[in-house]
């Protein structure tokens, strides 16, 4: 269970106006795979700001009322500093850090104390997974890293990418893993838009990856809505599933995207961007003397009309925002939260 100083904490934050609830930060850009869907290996940077800057970093987002962060990348887990991130992050915010399944089973201590560790599995067949993952051994090093940290009483996840390749096996993929008591949520296979003076790229345009058979989409999102009903381990929200369906059915958004106002991303040289695709605009240090100012105003009514993406963690953000969008969320995800405790309970019983 979280720590009550922690709970109060959060509490505290999100009564805060005006607050971004979510933050992604991309906190490497250095990655070990060689995903086809994904243009981040490409152009990797071995530049980073150091683990001070990234605890004065954390300080500043709790300070502007952030209550969630996320850690991705390239894979968070190559920094040497991840285990001492991890620790102040996981004090402070509800935190998820993101791993390809590589690396998560040598670093068991540093992922103890997080909320959620989410594997990228893209696939239950192993030759398919490893061709999307642009790796071989990438499939058995997932499912190890996730049996290994189920084992050790750590919150793991599956996060698979939805895309046409992988489209027909998405409802199996989500029941093998309800079976298995392992919580499942998806991202959602989608491209940058050229737009200039991106922060960086990373979903790559690819054919293959594009989803055709609309009406089998459709489907697969009427079955997860049928499965989160029945189930405690689908955690993608009612909200955000509904809203895809009423896109991919009429092409109508049914959000307002908020970047820079409910979510915003860093990444790893500490700059601050509305989402990856738009320009930096400010350093992460800069934050509390820009964050309430007119130039961001301007910025944030701009985004607002910005429907080029549709990638599904920045339509989550967007739909749960504000105090509304946080209850919406928290009575969403309330018999996820019992199952988790539970889970905890039978860990602590087994002596994790
Ligand atoms: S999708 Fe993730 S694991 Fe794959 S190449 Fe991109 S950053 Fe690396
Ligand atoms: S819709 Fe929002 S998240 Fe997507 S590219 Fe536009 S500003 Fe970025």
């Amino acid at each position: 269970m979280m720590p009550s100083t922690k709970v109060l904490s959060l509490l505290r934050r999100s009564l805060k106006s005006p607050r971004t609830y979510h933050a992604q930060w991309m906190i490497t850009r250095k990655c070990n795979y060689r995903c086809r869907g994904c243009s981040v290996w490409t152009d990797q940077d071995s530049v980073e700001i150091s683990t001070d800057e990234v605890k004065k970093g954390l300080d500043i987002l709790s300070e502007l009322g952030v209550l969630e962060i996320v850690f991705s990348g390239g894979n968070p887990l190559l920094r040497n500093d991840i285990g001492e991130i991890l620790d102040y992050a996981s004090k402070r915010f509800i935190t998820t850090v993101y791993d390809n399944g590589s690396m998560a089973a040598k670093k068991v201590d540093a992922l103890r104390n997080v909320d959620f560790v989410a594997i990228s599995l893209d696939s239950l067949e192993e030759q398919k997974n490893d061709y999307l993952k642009g790796v071989p051994g990438a499939w058995k090093r997932a499912m190890n890293s996730i049996d290994t940290l189920k084992e050790e009483g750590i919150h793991v996840g599956v996060s698979p990418t939805i895309s046409q390749v992988n489209l027909h096996e998405i409802v199996d993929l989500t029941k093998y893993f309800i079976n298995r008591q392992i919580p499942i949520w998806y991202c959602f296979y989608w491209y940058d838009y050229p737009f200039e003076d991106g922060m960086f790229s990373i979903g790559k345009e690819n054919d293959e990856y594009k989803i055709r058979d609309k009406d089998a989409l459709v489907s697969v999102i009427d079955e997860l809505l049928r499965l989160r009903e029945e189930s405690e381990y689908v955690y993608i929200t009612k909200k955000t599933l509904d809203a895809l369906r009423h896109l991919v059915l009429t092409g109508e958004r049914t959000w307002k995207c908020k970047a820079l106002d409910s979510f915003l991303i860093v990444d790893h040289r500490g700059r601050v961007a509305g989402c990856h695709s738009r320009e930096p605009v400010a350093s992460i240090f800069d934050l509390p003397d820009v964050w309430k100012s007119a130039e961001f105003d301007k910025l944030r009514k701009q985004y607002s009309q910005c429907t080029k993406c549709a990638y599904l963690c920045y339509i989550f953000y967007s739909l749960h925002s504000g105090l509304s969008g946080i209850l919406d969320l928290l009575r969403d995800q309330w018999k996820n939260a019992r199952a988790l405790f539970r889970e905890e309970q039978k860990a602590k019983m087994s002596g994790f």
